[in-house]
């Protein structure tokens, strides 16, 4: 299997896994939570969802579809330079475009991991659009003068020309709502959310998408332990069958799960993360 210059192999997946330069899709941990401003831990993120995985069927009843079948490589975690976003996210878009590189068909799968990791694989994919699920903007120019922390990551995203729209939305600053009518980037209030409203929001953006959720989208019962929690959130049907959707209608490049954090015993936060992600490979391996 090929080596890529800054990943380590840590937990297994609990999956049958083929070589980077054989798969379909290709997990890329990024155990790096050094912006965290509340709840730290999503470090743990990518173990934990591996962890969680060992408790799943790798038959997902709803697509008819074995994952056991499906090609499907772990690169392991990225090793992080420890407390700095942005030289990790460098080396998350290095990864990515090594693996593009090696296997040009191959579609990246990250697990965070905080946010602000999902602009080098953004970085690295350069996707016309941009779709997240997030109860947050992320829209900040900087926060705690980091202009790489998770709360800026939607907005570095929105500076390299990529169209936005984000759904679970129920934070943010006045700034944040002023800079997303200004700029023309699209979100749907939690409280407003539909999978009609999705729809008409996404259809006439630029392909292809970059396909990012933030767990905190979901409600708070859900995620419990991820790095910014917040009440009246989506439920886990209503992001699966956006993606359904998605990946029906539209072409995705890359795809990442962020912000799981946590811990292996009573906590629902990985089990959400890990069913999440069994229900994207599915539905991405039954198109
Ligand atoms: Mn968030
Ligand atoms: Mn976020």
């Amino acid at each position: 299997m090929e080596e890529f210059l800054y990943t380590y192999n840590g937990a297994g997946f609990e999956l049958p896994t083929v070589g980077v330069e054989d798969a379909k899709l290709v997990i890329i941990g990024v155990p790096f939570d050094g912006t965290a401003s509340y709840r730290p831990g999503s470090r743990f993120g990518p173990g934990l969802i591996r962890q969680a995985s060992l408790n799943l069927e790798s038959y997902v009843i709803d697509y008819d579809v074995d994952l056991a079948g499906v090609p499907l490589a772990d690169a392991g975690d990225i090793a992080i330079v420890a407390g700095d976003a942005r030289r990790t996210a460098e080396r998350v878009r290095e990864t990515v475009e090594d693996l593009k590189r090696i296997n040009p068909d191959a579609l990246p799968i990250i697990l965070g991991g905080e946010h602000s990791m999902t602009l080098g694989a953004v970085e690295a994919l350069r996707p016309a659009s941009y779709v997240v699920f997030d109860a947050h903007l992320d829209l900040r120019d900087s926060y705690e003068d980091n202009p790489y922390s998770h709360a800026c990551v939607a907005r570095r995203i929105h500076e390299l020309g990529i169209r936005e729209a984000m759904f679970g939305i129920r934070s943010g600053t006045r700034e944040e709502v002023d800079y997303a009518a200004r700029n023309g980037v699209t979100w749907v209030h939690a409280r407003n959310y539909s999978f009609d409203r999705f729809m008409e929001a996404v259809e006439d953006l630029p392909e292809p998408l970059y396909l990012s959720v933030d767990v905190d989208v979901f409600d708070v019962s859900l995620v419990p332990s991820t790095g910014t929690p917040e009440a009246g959130g989506l439920g886990f049907w209503d992001v699966v069958t956006a993606i359904e959707w998605l990946l029906g209608e539209k072409e995705i490049v890359g795809f990442d799960v962020m912000e799981t954090a946590g811990s292996y015993l009573g906590d629902p936060t990985a089990v959400t993360a890990a069913k999440l992600l069994f229900y994207f490979m599915a539905a991405y391996a039954s198109r």
